[in-house]
């Protein structure tokens, strides 16, 4: 068994989903589990939709942008008989009108999964029925029928258990007279039949859990860089790519917030001794990176940066030290508001850490915190270096203001302004 995931940019108009027939026509024959993402940025899209919905302004038009983006594409690959796929995609939106309509006061986090899931319900069903047009035979195959997870809507955690046991009986099925099962990232489903979500870009880690319960040979993200390089090449021009890596160094870098890898991806990989491969789809034959067991320390500085952080601070009102009761109260506060720390400092009267700027957030944060005064700086960026030298650190800190800096042998962490 093989699994390959595409992301949205591999699926984002026509011409790439004919590049995706084009890869995966070389790899057939062994059993293929196509995992697949929303297209282009239809996430992003539906996410409009339903903060649109939320704030009561109307939704109806930008529905409709979805519906013709996915129409577009639709009639681009299949021509004069696009018909049957238009009608898919008109029956799978009208979910949207569904849960749209459904009664005010639902849980913001459970609507969200219902309404957000139904992008990757889009683009499976093109993918899937494109295949077949071409003469790939595959199964289509429901995600909540193979990942069951608990009901943190959003951020949902897997039932491994139940989804070892799901994914053996579902792809058994879908398997037993054809080579190809395609399926939707990002997306699972609870006991109760309910739609969940893993966290936005969560389809890699959809590929591992899918990798991981049926013990694949391996697993390769299709990507549109040549595979994982030491910074991110939207932002700096002198990447190198690095070619192999451990489960650690992967681990570390998806953790500190590089954009190739989703951070959850790589443990179910490890703990099952599964290589993972991330590759180009604009040259699928190129070597890309591999991530497994033996592979050399990566020894290049590689750097992450994150933009549109907080940086907030936070000390007891009554200028006591900093102590593990303070420290209860603050953590399981963060836990409630959802809020992700991406580093964090503390000294004798205060606490700091930064997160993706979320201003909601730090109202709640201070309303809840009633004992404590919390100050904040937008606008800061967290730049994370490994296997750091000065050069690498000067360079990308420039002119800018040191907030906030923490080193260890391997990696420093500069929150600056
Ligand atoms: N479509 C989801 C997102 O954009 C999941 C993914 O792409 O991995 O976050
Ligand atoms: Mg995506």
């Amino acid at each position: 068994m093989k699994v390959f995931k595409f992301g949205g940019a591999s699926v984002k108009d026509a011409q790439s989903i004919k590049n995706v027939h084009h890869i995966i026509g070389q790899y057939l024959g062994d059993p293929l589990i196509i995992v697949v993402s929303a297209m282009g940025k239809t996430t992003n899209n539906l996410e409009a939709l339903l903060n649109a919905h939320m704030a009561n302004q109307p939704t109806q038009e930008l529905l409709e942008v979805i519906r013709l983006e996915h129409a577009k594409i639709v009639e681009e690959l299949f021509g004069p008989k696009a018909k049957s796929a238009l009608d898919d995609i008109n029956n799978t939106l009208v979910e949207v009108e569904w849960a749209l309509d459904d009664p005010e006061g639902l849980d913001k986090h459970f609507q969200y999964d219902q309404i957000v899931s139904i992008g990757e319900m889009l683009s499976t069903k093109i993918v899937s029925a494109y295949l077949k047009y071409v003469g790939i035979q595959n199964s289509w195959v429901d995600a909540r029928d193979l990942i069951r997870t608990d009901n943190t809507y959003q951020n949902a955690n897997v039932d491994w258990e139940e989804t070892k046991k799901l994914t053996e009986s579902t792809l058994k099925r879908a398997f037993s007279n054809q080579s190809v099962v395609v399926t939707q990232g990002f997306i699972g489903g609870t006991s109760e039949n309910f739609t969940t979500t893993l966290g936005r870009e969560g389809s890699d880690f959809t590929a591992a859990i899918l990798a991981h319960c049926t013990n694949a040979t391996d697993v390769t993200i299709w990507k549109d860089v040549p595979g994982v390089l030491n910074a991110d090449p939207k932002y700096f021009s002198d990447t190198v790519l690095i070619s192999e890596m451990s489960y650690f160094d992967a681990m570390e870098l998806a953790y500190f917030g590089t954009s190739v890898i989703h951070p959850k991806t790589i443990k179910p990989l490890q703990n099952a001794n599964i290589p993972l491969y991330v590759k180009s789809f604009i040259e699928p034959k190129a070597k890309g990176t591999i991530v497994a067991d033996g592979s050399k320390p990566v020894t290049v500085p590689n750097y992450i940066v994150k933009k549109n952080q907080a940086l907030v601070s936070i000390s007891p009102k009554d200028h006591s030290f900093v102590a593990e009761n303070h420290f209860i109260e603050i953590f399981s506060t963060l836990h409630e508001l959802r809020i992700k720390s991406n580093t964090m400092q503390n000294s004798a009267i205060s606490f700091s850490f930064s997160f993706d700027f979320d201003e909601s957030k730090i109202i709640l944060l201070k309303e809840k915190l009633t004992g404590f005064d919390l100050f904040y700086n937008e606008g800061c960026e967290l730049i994370t270096v490994r296997h750091f030298d000065e050069e690498t650190i000067e360079k990308l800190v420039g002119q800018r203001d040191i907030l906030l800096e923490q080193r260890n042998r391997t990696s420093a962490q500069l929150v600056v302004k």
